[in-house]
């Protein structure tokens, strides 16, 4: 996929200055109740329904053409892209989930939109030789359940609704119910925009409740053919024992390590720009520094410029006990601002602060666990082996996302075949390695326990061979 350089220059500039303080980061939001939606525009009273109808849906999308679904997907972004969508989803997703930053999510709804690959992205591969013509073709698989997360419910949906759709698949969204609501909106606005380019309505569904019980009928209805999972371990552990095809892409728990070759203080203010993303809950997001003993301080220093707080041991103390039950994070503080967890504490908070780091040993608990909240354990090393070695083990052999400032080659090297992660970003903030402000494309979907990577429409596909026997290899 070639990147319109304007475009990308745009979106930097976006990311820069959603990162300024005052720029939503301050939101408050309360989760209200889920409310029951009316069925219509692709949202059933049942699962069974939902699937039985996007299994239509897809049968009469088959007989559709390439062009045909250029044009849908168009339309599709199209519908997310329109201000007034972004501005609710944004919103409404903060408002119902309780989790993050509006701001932020705006940026983030519109990089999903505007681009995840589409069509383009099913590239044929071709044999041709005096036994004739032999193609690869990226072929659908059909139905596709997919289970969505909290923390990026609407990019979520967007992202997989383009790749999977390009790939000439149907879709079934179970969502987390927590954000009912926010993603029947979305399913309906996605329908209305797909009837209105001329596709089978249907090609999108979901269910008016969303429920453990709905998505685990989701995972057996036997017209769903494949199924992606947006999530925790519990929900990547369910697709992968369901006896389908499944994508899994599942938690993380990046660590970012900073060596003593390192820009002190570019490596500081990545780390507060990536770790304060919307109040962290990307499961991309920098979770802890690994950082030489030599340049620790230092780091710290440039790190409280850019709008860190660093906490005392006593304030340490206190926030363990406010933000973690056991080796649990608590629910009401995941993608909470820094602010407003400073204030429950008690310390008034800088203005403008966006994360807190805690020095602390390698088993505290903001440490090991994907906490999901701007407040970030530091672990001081002796040197950079020790930092490589103990982000292997903190990463928990997820092979998520890892990050590394350094300027020594050998190094790096080193730590990106040690911890085998899908994304290894070196040298900038976390969510340049999802298309952000880094080259290549973005997704929501990041399939580290299953290998697919950085989903896009061709993960969403099976590979079929077409063998012409004798002819039409003309050199
Ligand atoms: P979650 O696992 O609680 O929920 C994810 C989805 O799975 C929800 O729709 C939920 O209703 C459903 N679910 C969870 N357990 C289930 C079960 N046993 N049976 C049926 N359905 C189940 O996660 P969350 O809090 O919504 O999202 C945050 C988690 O997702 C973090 O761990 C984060 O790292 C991960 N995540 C991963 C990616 C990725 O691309 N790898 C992207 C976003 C989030």
């Amino acid at each position: 996929m070639t990147i319109d350089p304007a475009q990308l220059e745009a979106t930097i500039r976006e990311v820069l200055a959603a990162m300024l303080p005052g720029n939503g980061n301050d939101t408050q939001a309360k989760a209200p109740a889920t409310q029951q939606e009316a069925p219509g525009d692709g949202v059933f009273a049942d699962m069974d329904s939902a699937v039985e109808a996007a299994h239509l849906a897809q049968r009469e999308y088959l007989g559709r053409s390439m062009a045909d679904r250029r044009r849908y997907v168009a339309a599709i972004r199209e519908a997310m892209l329109a201000p007034e969508a972004l501005d609710y989803m944004s919103e409404q997703a903060v408002a119902q989930s309780g989790m993050g930053d509006v701001g932020h999510k705006y940026l983030k709804n519109k990089v999903a939109a505007s681009e995840t690959p589409g069509v383009e992205d099913l590239v044929t591969e071709a044999w041709s030789g005096d036994d004739g013509l032999t193609t690869i073709e990226y072929s659908p698989y059909g139905v596709i359940g997919a289970i969505t997360p909290t923390t990026n419910p609407t990019e979520t949906i967007t992202c997989n609704t383009i790749g999977m759709l390009a790939a000439g698949n149907a879709v079934v969204f179970s969502p987390h119910p927590r954000v009912a609501k926010l993603s029947c909106w979305q399913v309906r606005r996605i329908n209305r925009a797909l009837r209105a380019a001329g596709a089978p309505d249907n090609l999108v569904t979901t269910v008016t409740a969303p429920s453990l019980e709905n998505t685990n009928a989701m995972m057996a209805h036997p017209k769903v053919r494949m199924l992606v999972a947006t999530g925790g371990p519990g929900i990547v552990r369910a697709v992968l024992s369901s006896g389908k095809k499944a994508i899994g892409a599942g938690a993380g728990n990046p660590p970012a390590v900073v060596d003593e070759t390192a820009d002190i203080e570019h490596a500081a203010k990545c780390i507060v720009d990536g770790a304060s993303f919307d109040n962290n809950l990307p499961c991309t997001a920098e979770k802890e520094i690994i950082a030489v003993d030599s340049i620790a301080d230092m780091l710290k220093f440039c790190m409280i410029k850019h709008g860190a707080y660093e906490a005392t041991a006593a304030e340490v103390a206190e926030l363990e006990k406010l933000l973690v039950n056991g080796d649990k994070p608590r629910t009401e503080w995941v993608g909470k601002p820094a602010a407003k967890i400073l204030e429950a504490i008690g310390v008034t908070p800088p203005p403008g602060v966006r994360l807190i780091v805690c020095e602390a040993a390698a088993d505290h608990p903001f440490v090991v666990h994907e906490l999901m909240m701007p407040v970030l354990g530091l672990v001081r090393v002796p040197d950079v082996d020790a930092a490589i070695d103990l982000a292997v083990e903190l990463e928990h052999g997820n092979r998520h996302t890892a990050v590394m400032h350094s300027l020594n080659v050998s190094k790096l090297t080193r730590m990106g075949k040690l911890i085998q992660t899908t994304i290894f970003v070196k040298n900038g903030p976390s969510y340049n390695g999802i298309g952000i402000g880094g080259e290549g494309y973005p997704t929501f979907t990041i399939a580290g326990p299953t290998g697919e990577g950085l989903t896009s429409a061709r993960s969403f596909t099976r590979k079929r061979r077409c063998v012409l026997v004798g002819d039409l290899n003309v050199r």
